[in-house]
């Protein structure tokens, strides 16, 4: 039987291993590897380049309301349409329940959505605010459709979730066989570290990192791992940003709780300095946790390579810069919007500062950007593998460099925090469900990715 498609000559790279083999594909799956593949109707020359499984973006913010009210400037269409750019073919943002907000409602609403605006495949995660009334029945039924998990926060006063309350969350995710993943910051430091720096008049943008200080991410990541041990959880840590805070995931894993541990482009690869300017030069650095220093990037390079460290996400959080800055150069550190943008660039990033820079090779790269966020999201080995019968979802991937500039990428965001910086490493071809939308760099022409392609992604439910 032929196939559909026969990807030649390449290096296939998963969290496996390496094999030098041909890759044969039918009905948009892998069918078959191994040298000297039959005859296909297309086939994709990749003599000389790494082969890996597509990346799994398993936390982006994506057509989502903020607490604040500010809308994210990706919809599920741009944003997903920037990540293929990217060599990412798989995201799992989030539908977001704000307080009195009906659970069942926000996954609904933005599932159809997803629907109609999705280019790849994606699945579903839900931010969690009250558990009160039928909260909990609600949280059944959207488990029962699929969602990747459920997310809460222990800091941010419209968001935060704490205690009995978050156990009871906690708990209820426990029972339904799906990790809590947890923006884990200790509300009352980063309160006081505010409220101190406004009341001193020191309003910049290194105030926010004052606020948002390191013993508030640890303080955080330890009450939520606490949480988890108590009620027997899944915690997922999202964008740890300090080695300390590893320590203590890592501490915790010992002891055999079940912890997944994540971290974000931005903290292995900006610095904190970068707040230390005018806030219009600031703001496209502001997030939460703030940029740290190098210590710290090197600190997370050494745990990305021990594995204490098991995936890296973008936590994409796309504000322009009139969202970021409510009130101009004026804006203080309390009012500005907070978040990175980071979707379409994640692969090269993180290419560039642990592979070309740093101490892991092609098999490290693929567990942490695809096969480890995949299995987090209960996808694997659909996604993030080359098994036979996975999801022929895959990157050609090229190790030349590249300048980035913000007019090449393909978000609706305005900037990059990463302008004018040289990355190694980007995908040249990219397959998404077998279909090649993306070839030599370039969006092939009829069938590549373009505004006619909105809602070919497929909702991937969590098994
Ligand atoms: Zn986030």
């Amino acid at each position: 039987m032929s196939f559909d498609l026969v990807i030649r000559g390449g290096r296939l790279v998963d969290a496996g291993g390496v094999t030098d083999a041909d890759l044969g594909i039918r009905d948009g799956r892998i069918a078959e590897i191994g040298l000297e593949l039959g005859a296909a109707v297309h086939e994709v020359d990749a003599a000389g380049r790494f082969v890996i499984p597509g990346g799994v973006d398993s936390h982006v913010h994506l057509g989502q309301v903020s607490s604040k009210g500010d809308v994210t400037a990706d919809d599920f269409w741009t944003g997903s349409r920037s990540a293929v750019h990217g060599g990412t073919t798989t995201v799992v943002p989030f539908a977001a329940q704000h307080r009195g907000m009906s659970i069942r409602a926000v996954v609904d609403d933005a599932l159809g959505r997803a629907r109609e605006q999705m280019t790849i495949d994606y699945g579903m995660h839900v931010i969690v605010t009250d558990f009160d009334g039928p909260a909990a029945g609600e949280l059944a039924q959207v488990a029962g459709a699929g969602i990747g998990a459920v997310k809460i926060y222990l800091t941010y006063d419209r968001l935060k979730l704490t205690g009995a309350a978050a156990l009871e969350v906690m708990m209820a995710a426990r029972d339904h066989g799906l990790p809590v993943m947890v923006h884990a910051e200790a509300d009352s430091l980063v309160a006081w570290g505010r409220d101190r720096q406004v009341e001193a008049g020191e309003l910049g943008a290194a105030s926010h990192a004052v606020s948002h200080s390191r013993a508030a991410e640890w303080s955080g990541v330890a009450e939520a791992i606490a949480l988890a041990e108590t009620v027997g959880a899944t915690v997922y840590l999202a964008h740890v940003s300090t080695p300390e805070a590893i320590e203590l995931a890592a501490a915790a894993r010992a002891r055999g709780v079940d912890v997944i541990a994540e971290t974000c482009p931005h903290y292995l690869l900006l610095d904190e300095a970068t707040l230390d300017r005018p806030m219009e030069q600031a703001a496209p650095f502001l997030c939460s946790p703030p940029l740290r220093g190098p210590a710290d990037r090197s600190g997370l390079l050494e745990r990305l390579a021990t594995g204490d460290i098991d995936l890296v996400a973008s936590d994409h959080s796309p504000y322009t810069m009139a969202q970021k800055l409510p009130k101009g150069a004026g804006t203080t550190f309390a009012e500005a919007a907070n978040g990175l943008p980071g979707i379409e660039l994640r692969l090269s990033l993180l290419h560039t500062a642990a592979v070309t820079d740093g101490p892991l090779d092609m098999t490290d790269f693929v567990r942490l950007v695809a096969a480890n966020p995949a299995k987090a999201c209960g996808l694997f080995p659909r996604k993030g593998s080359l098994d036979i019968g996975a999801d022929a979802d895959l990157v050609l991937w090229d190790d030349s460099s590249f300048v980035v500039g913000w007019t090449e990428l393909h978000d609706n965001v305005g900037y990059t925090p990463y302008e004018g910086i040289e990355l190694t490493g980007r995908p040249t071809t990219v397959i998404s469900a077998g279909e090649v939308v993306i070839s030599a760099g370039e969006v092939v022409v009829g069938a590549g990715i373009d505004r006619t392609r909105q809602g070919r992604g497929s909702f991937l439910a969590r098994q």
